[in-house]
């Protein structure tokens, strides 16, 4: 059967209030949505007019996988692939509390217990953010019960991708000896963070495109840094684990076509993630003859 395009737009009277707002937001936020919307952010009093398109795609639910979502719509998973979703973050709740641990005791130096303390804090907060984002998802969705508290879940969530990327970047470009480049790229990155947080807290959903670029400038802009670099010892491990990243995205997109995609897209990050504390508990923490940490305590 020809599937059929069916065009539908409603003015909500609703729109003008906090309530009218998340009614429109909830079918809009998936669990890492990148769905389009004109909206704006709850309270902000703009009335609004939605007008979208939807493709009548004849639903082909089964246990594993639900129909893939029309446009302007967020996909919805299956009760196992929520479960599937929330069991995978969860597991990297453990594996960065580990890796947290050992850095902590592997720290040689006041400065490599710090930079430990920030890198495993917001690694575990990464995937802790996550769990509990799904886990609301996986009890509440279909109910659509809590819909502010799923809202502040979502914020949440994204805010802490933020925090895991700075910290992400941050042994590296303190415990490894680098130019001004590298120097700056640190706090370029950080202040690129905040940015971000400040941008999910006011504009959450309203504005995209604006929020990929910070993503973008945010993951990206610290790798400049690497020529500065004195040396580059365990950085192939980390490039390796962008390339697990990126092959992890194209799960990220490919909810309703492979079975439990999005909980394959949380086992690539927890796979990176992983890769990455090993990275830098073996080779940033402890002695190191070729990056003396330098004397601040
Ligand atoms: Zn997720």
């Amino acid at each position: 059967m020809t599937p059929s395009l069916t065009t539908i737009t409603t003015t909500d009277p609703m729109a003008n209030t906090v309530e009218g707002r998340l009614q429109q937001l909830q079918p809009l936020i998936d669990e890492d949505d990148d769905v389009t919307t004109t909206g704006s952010a709850p309270g902000d009093g703009i009335s609004r007019t939605d007008s979208w398109t939807l493709l009548d795609v004849p639903p082909t639910w089964s246990c594993c996988m639900g129909a893939r979502a029309c446009p302007g719509k967020a996909y919805n998973p299956t009760p196992i692939e929520h479960v599937a979703n929330t069991l995978s973050h969860g597991v990297g709740i453990f594996v960065s509390l580990f890796y947290f641990n050992a850095m902590l005791a592997a720290s040689h130096r006041s400065l490599q217990f710090y930079i430990a303390l920030v890198y495993g804090a917001c690694t575990t907060l990464l995937f802790l953010m996550s769990t509990v984002y799904h886990y609301y998802e996986m009890l509440y969705r279909d109910a659509k019960l809590r819909p502010t508290l799923r809202y502040y879940l979502h914020i949440t969530d994204r805010t802490a991708i933020y925090l895991f990327i700075a910290a992400s970047y941050t042994p590296w470009l303190t415990l490894r000896h680098c130019g001004l480049l590298g120097l700056n790229a640190k706090w370029v990155t950080w202040a690129a963070a905040l940015g971000g947080m400040a941008y999910q807290w006011s504009f959450h959903e309203r504005f995209k495109r604006v929020e990929l670029v910070i993503y973008i400038v945010v993951a990206t802009s610290p790798a400049l840094a690497i020529v500065t670099m004195n040396d580059w010892t365990g950085l192939d491990r980390m490039a390796m684990g962008g390339v697990i990243y990126l092959v992890g995205v194209v799960f990220f997109k490919l909810d309703g076509v492979v079975p439990f995609a999005h909980a394959i897209w949380h086992l690539h990050v927890l796979a990176a993630a992983a890769l990455h504390s090993h990275t830098v508990l073996t080779t940033l923490l402890g002695p190191d003859a070729n990056n003396p940490v330098p004397l601040v305590d």
